[in-house]
């Protein structure tokens, strides 16, 4: 694990010195986060790469993960389908699923936290164990801007007991007695999924995968989930493979909190059929070398979502100045701006124009990666993220200083 000094390189000494400042204003506080997942899709990511940071500049940082039964999750991912704006009913059984899930959580957890930090809405539901003097922080990293109103107004109840919520962008604000800020997510820029590679370690893996390093590779990295529409990136490669002689990768693995995987995945292997260039890659958790080496060695990334809290994979790709094409959903939009640092697509039809302008213009799509590559270097590296926790955390203590709300 990196310690926080390793990363003055690439911010300068002094962001790390404000840093170790801010840290010592905690000295004595517990920051105890809580989501509902240890590995898989982007929440667990960061708290993976944060938590150590965290306790290296001296902040006592702490992170459990709730536990639940299959019911639970179908239940939390029907939520999910919802809060991204599917229309879903919940029968009264299934709120009783959830809402007696967080209190057995509760009943069995610590909740010791001076500042309890909470990831979500699975585990939303422990702020009812909320102590005087304790501060609840609901953090928020799924796209809200428009949520099915019963689940809104369910979770609602919940999030106003809280102390402050946090959103990923300005888009998911909502209308809330409690304060809300905008922090948006971050990748590590050393971590193995980011780092440089050498080239023989590229290489390698396409060989693994038995990937032709000759022809153009496209490559989408997510979970097998509706919202990603896998199906479409296949739909949209057909278009261009008539005029285009490329590879398509789709490379994913599951989530433990994500039951819905396994029925899309078999979607995707129908849609696939025996296309012998598409390479349908199911990763095991831990493969971050392997989704490195597949970013650096595509020509274009593709991150074809219909709905997405902020979409780590497309500063993943950024970082590595790969042009990407992305929906223009959710946090997508703050990584790029269309035309200049990445294109941004609504349709099968207009992610397959794009991708066919891109793979004939390679001049077009290197430029792109540049802009983007300088645009996740100024924003969305995970310094700037922990520094925008460190001042939430102190502001909790003084309210009303140095803090912009929504
Ligand atoms: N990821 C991974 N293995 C996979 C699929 C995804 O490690 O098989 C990573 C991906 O590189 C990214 C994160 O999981 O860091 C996904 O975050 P994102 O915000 O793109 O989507 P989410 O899954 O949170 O909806």
């Amino acid at each position: 694990m990196f310690k926080i000094r390793d990363y003055e390189p690439v911010v300068g000494g002094e962001v790390i010195d404000e840093l170790e400042l801010f840290a010592s204003r905690l000295s004595g506080k517990v920051i105890q986060n809580v989501n509902s997942t240890a590995v898989g899709g982007g929440v667990a990511e960061i708290l993976i790469r944060m938590i150590p940071l965290l306790k290296d500049i001296g902040v006592d940082a702490r992170w459990d993960v709730i536990k639940g039964d299959e019911k639970f999750y179908q239940v939390t991912k029907k939520m999910h389908n919802a809060l991204h704006g599917g229309k879903v009913n919940f029968t009264q059984e299934e709120i009783d699923i959830f809402v007696e899930t967080n209190r057995i959580n509760a009943a069995s957890m610590d909740l010791v936290g001076d500042i309890m930090f909470i990831h979500d809405p699975q585990p939303i539901g422990l702020v009812e164990q909320k102590i005087k003097d304790q501060k609840w922080i609901w953090r928020c990293h799924i796209d809200f801007s428009r949520p099915d109103e019963f689940t809104w107004n369910f979770l609602k109840n919940y999030i106003e007991k809280y102390n402050i919520s946090i959103f990923s962008a300005p888009s998911f604000a909502r209308q809330l007695i409690i304060p809300q800020v905008l922090i948006s997510p971050s990748i590590d820029p050393l971590s193995d999924k980011n780092r440089d590679l050498p080239q023989e370690t590229i290489e390698r893996v396409l060989e693994q995968f038995n990937i032709d390093n000759k022809r153009p590779i496209v490559t989408q990295i997510s979970r097998f989930d509706y919202l990603k529409d896998p199906v479409g990136v296949v739909k949209a490669y057909r278009q261009v493979k008539k005029y285009v002689d490329c590879q398509l990768v789709l490379a994913g693995g599951g989530a433990t909190d994500d039951p819905e995987g396994e029925k899309v995945l078999a979607e995707v292997q129908e849609a696939v059929g025996g296309d012998k260039d598409i390479f349908l890659l199911l990763l095991p958790p831990a493969s971050d070398i392997e989704i490195n080496a597949l970013q650096r060695a595509s020509s274009v990334v593709l991150q074809k979502s219909l709905r997405e809290g902020f979409g780590l994979t497309v500063a993943e790709a950024l970082w590595k100045s790969k042009p990407v094409i992305a929906g223009a959903v959710g946090g997508i939009p703050l990584q790029i701006t269309n035309k200049y640092s990445g294109l941004l697509t609504h349709t099968i039809e207009g992610t397959a124009f794009a991708l066919k302008q891109l793979l004939q213009n390679p001049d077009y799509a290197k430029r792109l990666g540049e802009n983007g590559h300088e645009h996740i270097k100024k924003n969305f590296l995970i310094i700037r993220h922990l520094k925008d926790y460190l001042m939430l955390f102190l502001s909790l203590y003084h309210q009303g200083e140095n803090i912009v709300y929504l």
